[in-house]
């Protein structure tokens, strides 16, 4: 006689995809050291591996966020999205892809503009998403990052670009090539007026968005081995017939070659921007706005400019010269000669 019995048959079985213990959500691999990372921690870290300092990609908007005071900014130019100029299908119509990538990121576009504050300092952010159809530069992603410099240059405001990105857009053409000139052109404007640029290039930055702005910041700053370059490897040993060097298009290697200035941890990205603005932004200048930009409005006493200044682009020079000289050594100067006299 049994004791016991079951009173129900058999326990269902787990079925096989379903017995491996769910991790996924919580855990990431890092895939430079394998260590497994609770994700929670890694967003802590700003997507950098607590155990090898691996820089994993990051969205546009976390960028934005990590970047600006309180991670508080006003979004510009969302309105600003791709059209389909030339009825592009390759496996799939252009439309259909931008659709997706809309659906799949969030995004509008592959860049987000953004305007507040970063360490108290009135500036302009422009940050690219690789997610977003490899974050290739389009019309629509020229015209925000131009958008963005000219405003930049009507309210005397920095510029910040974070660059990750494959190149231009191929389904839009030679129309992507021409966002090249473009950006590089508002760019010129924003250097004439004296406004500083900082570019950050992230992994991936290649194609013609290094070959426009991101390589022509004032100060340019990349984060640990990230892929810079123009053509992909493969391309340029098949036409060059020489293998390449190891780690060649990496941070390094173009750190120690001179194409940037600084390479600098995520981590410390923020801390490092607002250093390069203490350096570079003077609140004191008094410069009047570029011609261009004359008959835009323009609040010029909101921004410590003299609203009754007429100067043309010329006179500029001088004028940014004059009053860069600290008002106390010119008074001294004044007093210094009347006393003489
Ligand atoms: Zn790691």
């Amino acid at each position: 006689m049994t004791w016991f019995k079951k009173k129900e048959q058999k326990i269902e079985p787990v079925p096989e995809g379903e017995r491996v213990v769910r991790t996924e959500g919580i855990f990431v691999k890092c895939p430079e050291c394998d260590a497994a990372l609770y994700k929670r921690e890694l967003e802590e870290s700003l997507q950098v591996c607590t155990h090898c300092d691996y820089h994993f990609r990051m969205g546009a908007r976390e960028r934005l966020a990590m970047l600006f005071d309180e991670a508080t900014y006003d979004e510009l130019d969302a309105e600003v999205v791709s059209g389909d100029p030339l009825d592009f299908v390759d496996t799939k119509p252009y439309k259909q892809r931008l659709e997706q990538a809309k659906r799949a990121t969030g995004l509008p576009e592959a860049v987000i503009n953004g305007h507040g504050r970063v360490g108290g300092f009135d500036t302009y952010v422009a940050a690219m998403d690789f997610n977003f159809l490899g974050g290739s530069m389009g019309v629509a992603v020229g015209e925000k990052i131009t958008r963005l410099i000219e405003r930049a240059i009507r309210d005397r405001a920095a510029v910040v670009t974070i660059a990750a990105s494959g190149g231009a857009r191929m389904q839009e053409g030679t129309l992507s090539l021409m966002q090249m000139g473009k950006i590089a052109a508002a760019l010129a404007l924003l250097d004439e007026a004296r406004l500083p640029f900082i570019s950050v290039l992230t992994d991936p930055t290649t194609g013609g968005v290094t070959a426009s702005f991101a390589m022509l910041g004032d100060v340019i700053i990349a984060e640990p081995k990230a892929l810079i370059g123009f053509a992909g490897p493969r391309v340029i040993e098949q036409t060059i017939r020489q293998k390449l060097p190891k780690d060649f298009q990496r941070s390094e290697f173009l750190l120690e070659h001179g194409f940037l200035d600084r390479i600098v941890d995520r981590r410390e990205m923020r801390a490092t921007i607002i250093r390069l603005l203490q350096f570079m932004v003077n609140p004191e200048i008094k410069v009047a706005p570029s011609p261009v930009f004359a008959e835009a409005p323009f609040d010029a006493g909101a921004n410590g400019n003299d609203p009754d200044s007429k100067l043309t682009a010329e006179a500029l020079r001088s004028v940014a010269t004059e009053e860069r000289e600290p008002e106390d050594e010119k008074r001294q100067a004044r007093e210094g000669l009347k006393s003489e006299v």
